[in-house]
């Protein structure tokens, strides 16, 4: 096999709403999706199939919603937050597709008019036409995060790996950007991950791909290239899995 051909044939990327506007800013802001549209376009045309689990924190999360606004109940600021979800989506498909690739958006949550519903065997039948699937609405249940989504559908869609594009380089023993002595790890076990409390994905997340055999690689979304070195097969950032 050449050093170029993919070694992976099928990847779920998480992408955090983070990704959809600069550093320390909110809501959408195109040049930030746009970046991540050329990328995840290189992907597909390496010949890698892929789905993205939309997530929505730069609009809105469900927790820190009701943490700060006491007259909302809990579960209907985590449905907003998968609606966000959706908005998101709908702003990636359009940049994918200025890339020249066919996306279909797919969600948990009914939304008829903008995005088809998640049904697994839809969104496999698109990966094989080699179509990039946005998965939106995450589970379509209240209280929990994409990551949780991400753990699922890269489950279910047998992929080989669940990338997870972060602003740091991988997981570290602590916030890098706040300990400049925090280490950083190239490989872990999902049991590290969880002894030592490490901010991965949340702790269903990390036990639905424990349980499975799911490896996760942790990278930076912002460095260029970093994507589709993840997605072909190349160590980029930390890999988890089950051994090291
Ligand atoms: N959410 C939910 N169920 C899900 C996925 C998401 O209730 O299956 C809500 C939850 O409130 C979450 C918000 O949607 O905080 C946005 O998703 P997330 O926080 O995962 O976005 P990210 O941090 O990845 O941008």
């Amino acid at each position: 096999m050449s050093e170029n051909q993919p070694k992976r044939r099928r990847v779920v990327l998480k992408i955090s709403g983070e990704g959809f506007c600069p550093p320390n800013e909110r809501g959408i802001v195109m040049d930030s999706v746009n970046h991540l549209a050329e990328q995840i376009a290189r992907v597909s045309r390496a010949g890698v199939q892929i789905a993205i689990v939309m997530g929505g924190g730069n609009i809105l999360r469900g927790a820190a919603f009701k943490a700060s606004n006491s007259s909302i109940m809990e579960s209907t600021a985590h449905y907003m937050g998968m609606l966000a979800t959706i908005i998101n989506g709908l702003a990636l498909q359009d940049a994918v597709e200025a890339q020249g690739v066919t996306t279909r958006l797919m969600t948990a949550v009914k939304a008829d008019t903008v995005a088809e519903p998640y049904i697994r065997r839809r969104a496999t039948r698109h990966l094989e036409k080699g179509r990039i699937v946005i998965i939106a609405g995450g589970t379509g249940s209240p209280f929990v995060t994409t990551d949780t989504a991400a753990a699922q559908r890269a489950l279910e869609l047998d992929a080989d790996v669940l990338l997870k594009a972060t602003k740091v380089d991988g997981v570290y023993s602590d916030d890098p950007e706040k300990n400049p002595e925090a280490v950083f790890y190239k490989n872990l076990t999902y049991d590290e991950v969880n002894l030592q409390k490490l901010r991965v994905m949340d702790s269903e997340a990390i036990a639905k791909c424990a349980e499975h055999g799911m490896p996760i690689m942790v990278f930076n979304f912002r460095v260029e290239g970093n994507l589709q070195r993840a997605a072909v097969g190349e160590h980029v950032g930390t890999l988890i899995s089950d051994k090291k």
